[in-house]
């Protein structure tokens, strides 16, 4: 047996458990062991019947004194099955509900053990369906909880983790004995040895520290090695210092922000340096971070350079096209658009104007990455709404030019120290500004229908006054979710109310949503009802009213994104929140909506609610899937792992010594194709 064995060599898998295997991402005998228990049972001692308490899960043996089968409880229609259980402390009574098999397998007299929960019941204590077997064969011990897929059980999982527990040792160390020695780790075997069978519990976190530290240390290095690809040791275009930018600023209808301004200025420094730019702008929805990356695009082109800007939806990236285009136009700029769904003519076009330098900014979707654009001479490359792409694709819109300029923005503000693990040492430019003449946006959180009466009078009223509506619902079709306002019946309803009602969502073709998506803008629709397809950067002044129904089913972050839709002119825009259930995290999400228009407040909540797993999953930044490893809980040890991987890249930058090849297996694994890693 070997570790990169595949696990049908090991007896009792075949080829279907194998398949279900897969589905955990378990293929060989290493796999397994890297399949970590999720939580533990402490079934360390056997506790004296007497000694047994209401709320403590306990192991607890003895004999099966009186059994009594039959009987139906009350209300049920099941079968129930009483017997006292006695050591030679006590008695207790153990309650089996709709298992009247069981007493053809449970005799009086039978020695069993016995693992569950008192509970208080006529003031006794009993045990509800606890787990079960032999007193005879019974282990103590911390016991492990795998994770399970359909096909295998718990009882297999243990079994095949003491079979290939011979193997532990053969396990790679990731990291020298060094790193070891300076950050006080246990070594390998007794980690593995002891996250799956641990036999206290101070051992267990000896080796979780050891694990979380090693998996901090792959992505690191993985994160580092990417990105030293990314920094440039050469020269990048440098873009002519001669202030050409004040020629498009001088241009807005309006003067920028101090934070704005501030904002250029550090992009400015930038651009006109050799050192290419690698730039993150952090800035709340709705601070003007459009203009900022335009007139970042106008300097690359005044300095004979393309630009081009990626944007996450189709709806936004034509809404940029659109603004950005008629700006150019006026400089006599040329601005081309690209989509997935564009016909192959138009974009056979756009692709030889982009090849022969004709198109000077390109703006579109992820089509701006796919292989077949080619650039004449690319300079600055701008990804919108960063937080939606992965690392991958923001390394692919770079590799588009050679060496060029980056800037990626974001509304999505995350915690400075998650800030550095997903940027590395990208500098970063806050917009902590609004636009001057907002007025903040008054939020408000309705349940019953009563409410959502009331709320779509409100509507009407504004509408009344010239203003317009959007109207967000979590899902497209009612087949989907019984509970949940689709945005087809929402639809129906609201369009017999008002009669410049349109909708919108994800399944429908690109053209129509275009269509209506301009018709919005022109003040043509009065509601809107839409799915979250309108959740990033579009702008519509004149849309006052944002209403969320189900908003219970929507993060702080996303409903933070979805109120910032309106508030964008010189109106007074309204956010409400309709809210179905009760549920106390979807009370207290809006609450704090009520409370906070602050992006950053917001997102630290939010983190607070989810946990950093849903937030900073591998959808939301590209970054591969932790097993034992958290971010925000374990923070020091991600530092520590850093600096360690940091030291080890500047000795090793591409792992070529042959004891840092478990290492560079290990990162390879974890990134898979989602990388280009420069190792
Ligand atoms: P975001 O940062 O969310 O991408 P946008 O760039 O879409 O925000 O800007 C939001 C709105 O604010 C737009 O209508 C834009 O024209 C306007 N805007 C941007 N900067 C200023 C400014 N300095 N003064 C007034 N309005 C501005
Ligand atoms: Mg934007």
């Amino acid at each position: 047996m070997e570790l990169q064995d595949r696990i049908t060599t090991l007896t009792g898998v075949g080829p279907k458990k194998a398949e279900a295997f897969a589905r955990l991402g378990v293929e060989t005998v290493e796999d397994l062991i890297f399949t970590f228990p999720r939580i533990y049972e402490d079934r360390k001692n056997i506790v004296n019947i007497e000694d047994l308490k209401e709320g403590e899960t306990a192991l607890f043996a003895g004999a099966v004194d009186a059994i009594r089968p039959g009987g139906f409880s009350r209300g049920r229609k099941s079968r129930v099955l009483r017997m006292l259980v006695t050591d030679n402390t006590g008695s207790i009574e153990v309650v089996f509900f709709n298992a009247a098999y069981l007493a053809k397998t449970i005799h009086r007299g039978d020695r069993l053990a016995f693992f569950g929960k008192p509970v208080i019941n006529r003031g006794r204590l009993q045990v509800v369906h606890p787990q079960f077997e032999k007193e005879k064969t019974v282990q103590t011990g911390i016991l492990p909880i795998y994770p399970l897929t359909s096909g295998i059980t718990q009882r297999e999982m243990r079994r095949l983790q003491r079979l290939i527990e011979p193997l532990y040792p053969q396990v790679e160390s990731i990291l020298s004995e060094e790193t070891v020695q300076r950050n006080n780790l246990c070594d390998m075997e007794y980690a593995i040895r002891n996250v799956h069978f641990p036999s206290e519990r101070q051992h267990y976190l000896e080796a979780k520290y050891r694990l979380v530290f090693d998996e901090f240390m792959t992505l690191e290095t993985g994160l580092m090695a990417s990105r030293m690809n990314e920094r440039y040791e050469g020269e990048g275009p440098m873009f002519d210092d001669d202030g050409s930018e004040r020629e498009f600023i001088d241009s807005l209808p309006y003067p920028l922000t101090n934070a704005q301004e501030r904002c250029v200025r550090e992009i400015t420094a930038d651009l006109i340096s050799s050192k290419p730019m690698n730039r993150l702008i952090q800035g709340d929805v709705g601070s003007g971070k459009t203009a900022v990356a335009q007139i970042a695009m106008f300097k690359a082109v005044r300095s004979g350079y393309q630009a081009v800007m990626m944007a996450p939806t189709e709806i936004l990236a034509r809404q940029h096209y659109e603004g950005i285009s008629r700006d150019f136009d006026a400089f006599g700029i040329k601005t081309g658009f690209l989509s997935g769904s564009m016909k192959a003519s138009e974009k056979r076009q756009v692709l030889e104007d982009l090849a022969n330098g004709s198109v000077q900014v390109l703006i579109g979707t992820h089509a701006v990455i796919q292989p077949d654009v080619v650039f004449d001479n690319l300079g600055l490359v701008i990804t919108d709404e960063q937080h939606r792409f992965g690392v991958s694709q923001r390394i692919k819109l770079k590799d588009k030019g050679d060496m060029p300029n980056v800037l990626v923005m974001t509304a999505t503000p995350i915690p400075r120290t998650l800030a550095v693990v997903l940027y590395g040492d990208m500098d970063v430019s806050v917009i902590d500004e609004m636009p001057p003449g907002r007025i903040p946006i008054i939020t408000r959180c309705l349940t019953g229908d009563g409410a959502r009466d009331k709320c779509y009078d409100f509507v009407e009223r504004q509408i009344r006054q010239g203003r317009q509506a959007y109207v967000v619902t979590p899902l497209i079709d009612e087949s989907e979710a019984m509970d949940a306002r689709s945005v087809t019946q929402v639809y129906e309803e609201l369009a017999k109310r008002f009669s410049r009602t349109e909708m919108i969502h994800g399944a429908m073709k690109q053209a129509e949503k275009d269509d209506i998506m301009a018709r919005f803008s022109a003040g043509e629709i009065d509601v809107l009802v839409s799915t979250v397809v309108i959740e990033v950067g579009i702008n519509v002044p004149n849309a006052a009213v944002m209403v969320i129904e189900n908003a219970e089913r929507f993060g702080l972050a996303q409903l933070h994104q979805l109120r910032g839709r309106v508030g964008r002119g010189q109106w007074q825009s309204y956010c409400f929140l309709i809210i179905e259930g009760s549920s106390e995290v979807a009370e207290k999400r809006g609450k704090i909506m009520e409370e906070s228009s602050d992006g950053f407040y917001i997102a630290e909540e939010d983190l607070k609610l989810r946990g950093p797993g849903e937030i900073f999953g591998t959808r939301q930044h590209g970054l591969p899937d932790m097993r034992l490893a958290d971010m925000v809980k374990h923070m020091n040890v991600l530092n520590a792992a850093r600096d360690e991987a940091k030291a080890l890249l500047e000795a090793d930058p591409h792992l070529e010594k042959p004891e840092n090849a478990p290492l560079k297996r290990r990162v390879e694994k974890l990134f898979g194709e989602d990388l280009t890693l420069n190792l």
